[in-house]
């Protein structure tokens, strides 16, 4: 007989990576599918990292002291109000194993982030998916209504990956004041560093962590994205000190390693630097932005370092298209009136690229 495996598990579906180039007719290739910093890593980063590996046969510090410290002070919380784990992922799925037992609902948008229903459903949750607006925000009305008994974390992803949009800060602080105390909100903003909307939500702002207004939100952060950091893994929440405890009691010990600790404590110190090129992302993402719209494309508002190509039936088609020019894209077609293409902002050789492959597209 075969080893029983909770039928929760066996369900989860995979987990899609962002595959790499194929390289295109002049042979180059660029990967634009997992919304990656195109940059390399800093000198000063990569120095502490080298420095950190020195010590690989020891354990890292104890609860992430150093690291710790340095988020507490960047964003003026408590220590006791921060959890670490390999990538926020990590932490999120620390979050909903601290607060949902078998049969409990967990409501989002959807279409959003892909790991979403893969760790609800670990958790033996319930995945209740709120559909997106025609231009693919966040539909918070009909997520309030969504909140049942049941309930115990609503996750809002601002900007929203893959569609691009912000939540606004004026609707998330009304819906906020509206969701039950004993819901968790669990804001992710793994891309609030590329926001340029001056009306987009703040998490942090939003949250009531600040002036403890608030007990029940909470914020999710990477060094994966703006801090170019996706090899190391290193994610953080940003929470009520008791949801914070949790999830650093559900955290594998010592996840975080002492060299992507070191690397993270080095990007906050080299965050001038870092955010120049979150600029040069920026200006590369409006271009590509009001490119692909000057083609006649439908594309939403896009406040992360990735565009949403809406491309509906014809996406699989689009998608070859990209690949066979060396542009690894990220399509999504399960044909249920979500599908559409991603494509990550990558350097302007590879922007440019996707401009072209847009206009023959365009034209077809
Ligand atoms: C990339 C991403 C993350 C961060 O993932 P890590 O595990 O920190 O690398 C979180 N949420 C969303 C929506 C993302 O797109």
């Amino acid at each position: 007989m075969p080893v029983p495996i909770r039928p929760c598990i066996a369900a989860v579906p995979d987990y899609k990576a962002g595959k790499p180039p194929a390289p295109g007719p002049d042979g180059l290739g660029f990967k634009l599918s997992s919304n990656e910093n195109p940059y390399p890593p800093l000198p000063s980063v990569l120095r502490a990292a080298q420095q950190a590996a020195e010590g690989m046969n020891r354990y890292p510090d104890a609860g992430n002291a150093a690291l710790t410290q340095a988020v507490a002070e960047r964003f003026g919380v408590k220590a006791e109000q921060l959890a670490f784990g390999t990538g926020s992922v990590a932490v999120l799925y620390h979050l909903l194993q601290a607060l949902c037992a078998p049969g409990d609902e967990v409501v989002y948008a959807w279409r959003s982030f892909e790991a979403y229903p893969i760790a609800v459903q670990l958790v033996d949750a319930r995945p209740v998916g709120v559909p997106l607006t025609a231009d693919g925000r966040h539909d918070l009305a009909a997520m309030r209504a969504a909140i049942t008994e049941r309930t115990r974390v609503v996750l809002v992803c601002t900007p929203n990956n893959p569609t691009g949009p912000t939540v606004g800060h004026d609707e998330l602080v009304a819906f906020l004041d509206d969701v039950p105390d004993d819901v968790l909100v669990i804001v992710d903003e793994a891309y609030v560093e590329f926001v340029t909307d001056p009306a987009a939500a703040r998490g942090l702002d939003a949250s009531g962590l600040l002036d403890g207004s608030r007990d029940n939100v909470a914020v999710l952060r990477t060094f994966s994205k703006a801090y170019g950091l996706a090899g190391f893994r290193v994610g953080f929440c940003l929470a009520p000190e008791p949801v914070a405890a949790a999830a650093r009691a559900t955290a594998l010990p010592f996840g975080v390693s002492s060299v992507a600790s070191a690397a993270a404590v080095a990007s906050l110190a080299a965050e001038a630097e870092l955010f120049d090129r979150v600029h040069a992302l920026v200006a590369e993402r409006t271009i590509l932005l009001a490119g692909l719209r000057d083609r006649g494309l439908d594309v939403p508002d896009a406040q992360g370092n990735f565009v949403w190509l809406p491309s509906g039936a014809r996406t699989s088609a689009w998608a070859e298209e990209f690949a066979t020019a060396g542009l690894a894209i990220r399509p999504f077609a399960p044909g249920d009136g979500t599908d559409g293409i991603r494509i990550s902002v990558g350097e302007p050789e590879a922007n440019r690229r996707v401009l072209a492959v847009a206009e023959r597209l365009a034209r077809a």
